[in-house]
C-alpha cells in the first residue's frame, strides 16, 4: 500500500507533461488583519519576519530552468504591503525584470490610510511590468494574414500590439470575501479598483483581479491535507484550479484563482452573493510551490498543515535545488502517508 503510494506521489511530483508549475512566495506571515479562519494564521501578533529576497531570487533561477514552468509568480502573506515597501518593490522588479508574470495578493486594508495608500500606489508607478499580447496563437495568424509581408517585416511587432488586445505582466489580486474578511473588503476592492483605473500611470500596467474564498467555496483545497483520510485522491483534489461564478448585483463574474475579472464589473461590485457554480477543477493541473518566511517550502497553500512542507536550506544553510526539494517532499508525504495509516 506504502509501495504503491509512493509510486504514485512520485508520479505527481514528477510529472512534466502533465502537471505544470506555479510558483508562490509568501512574503511575510504578519498581517495587519486578524481575521476568523485565516488558513495563514495571520494577525498583528505574529513575526514581522520576510522572506530573503536572496533566497527568492535564487529560487526563480531554479524554477526558471523547468520547462512546464507556468511562467508565474505570485507573492502573498500576510499582508504583503505591511513588509518594508522597499523591499517588496525590490522582490517585483526582480520577478518583472525577468519576465515573468507577478501577481501580488493583498487584503486591500491599506487602500483606507491615506499614508498607505500613497506608498502603495507609488510603489506601483515605479514597477517595471511589460506589456504582452493576450491574443492566441490563431488570433495572431489571422490578424498576421491581413498585411502584406513587407509591412510586417518593417513593423509587424509594433502592429500587433497595436491593433490587438495586450495586458500587463502585473496583476493585484484583492481578496474580497464578506465572510472571512471584515465587512469593508468589498468596497475595498472597489476603492483600489477606481485609484488604478482613475491613474493613466496605471491602468495599462495594472491588471486587477478577485480572489475570492466564499463559503460555498471550500475554503482551500489544501485542507484537504488535514483530512486523516491522506491518500492519493485528496492529494490529486490539491493541486487543481477552484472558481466561481456568482452574481454581484446583476453583474455576472468568473472568479478563478489567478483569472481575470473584467474590470466593467467593478463599478457594481457591493456583495458577493448567489454562488451558481461549486468549485470546478481539471484533472491533473498545477502543482504550486509554496515558499514560506519561515524557512520551508510546500505544495499549495498547506501552512497549517506540516504534510508536505520540507525546508529549503540544507544542513549547510544554503538553499536547496528543485531536484533536492522535489525528493524531500516525495520523501515527507510518504512518511507522512505511513504515519496517518499507522493511526
Ligand atoms: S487578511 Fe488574509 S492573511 Fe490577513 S488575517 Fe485575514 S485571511 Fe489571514
Amino acid at each position: 500500500m506504502v509501495d504503491s503510494y509512493s509510486k504514485q506521489i512520485s508520479d505527481i511530483i514528477y510529472d512534466t507533461e502533465n502537471y505544470e508549475v506555479e510558483l508562490l512566495f509568501y512574503l511575510t506571515q504578519y498581517c495587519n488583519l486578524r481575521c476568523n479562519g485565516c488558513y495563514m494564521r495571520s494577525s498583528p501578533n505574529v513575526s514581522q519576519n520576510v522572506l530573503p529576497h536572496e533566497d527568492l531570487n535564487f529560487y526563480l533561477g531554479e524554477f526558471e530552468k523547468i520547462p512546464n514552468f507556468t511562467n508565474s509568480v505570485v507573492f502573498s502573506g500576510g499582508e504583503i504591503f505591511t513588509a518594508p515597501i522597499n523591499y517588496v518593490a525590490a522582490c517585483a522588479n526582480m520577478v518583472l525584470d525577468r519576465g515573468l508574470g507577478l501577481q501580488l495578493k493583498t487584503n486591500g486594508a491599506w487602500v483606507a490610510d491615506a499614508n498607505q495608500q500613497n506608498t502603495v500606489i507609488n510603489m506601483l508607478r515605479n514597477l517595471r511590468p511589460r506589456r504582452g499580447l493576450m491574443a492566441d496563437e490563431q488570433q495572431i495568424q489571422d490578424f498576421l494574414r491581413r498585411y502584406p509581408k513587407w509591412l510586417l517585416r518593417i513593423c509587424g511587432r509594433w502592429l500587433l500590439m497595436k491593433k490587438l488586445p495586450t495586458t500587463s505582466s502585473l496583476s493585484m489580486a484583492v481578496s474580497v470575501d464578506d465572510k472571512l474578511h471584515p465587512a469593508g473588503s468589498a468596497d475595498w476592492f472597489v476603492n483600489i479598483a477606481d485609484l488604478i483605473t482613475n491613474d493613466k500611470n496605471l491602468r495599462n500596467r495594472v491588471n486587477l483581479k478577485t480572489f475570492t474564498i466564499a463559503e460555498s467555496v471550500p475554503l482551500l483545497e489544501s485542507r484537504i491535507l488535514n483530512n486523516p483520510q491522506l491518500n492519493v485522491q485528496n492529494f490529486e483534489k490539491m493541486p487543481q484550479k477552484w472558481a466561481a461564478k456568482y452574481t454581484i448585483n446583476g453583474v455576472r463574474v468568473e472568479s478563478f484563482v489567478g483569472d481575470f475579472v473584467d474590470v466593467g464589473a467593478v463599478s457594481a461590485v457591493k456583495k458577493l452573493s448567489e454562488i451558481v457554480m461549486p468549485p470546478v477543477g481539471n484533472a491533473r493541473g498545477r502543482l504550486v510551490y509554496c515558499f514560506y518566511p519561515d524557512g520551508t517550502v510546500g505544495f499549495d497553500c498547506n501552512y497549517l498543515e506540516s504534510v508536505g512542507r520540507v525546508s529549503y536550506r540544507g544542513a549547510d544553510g544554503k538553499c536547496k535545488s528543485l531536484n533536492q526539494i522535489k525528493s524531500d517532499m516525495h520523501n515527507k508525504l510518504v512518511a507522512d502517508y505511513m504515519c496517518a495509516i499507522q493511526k
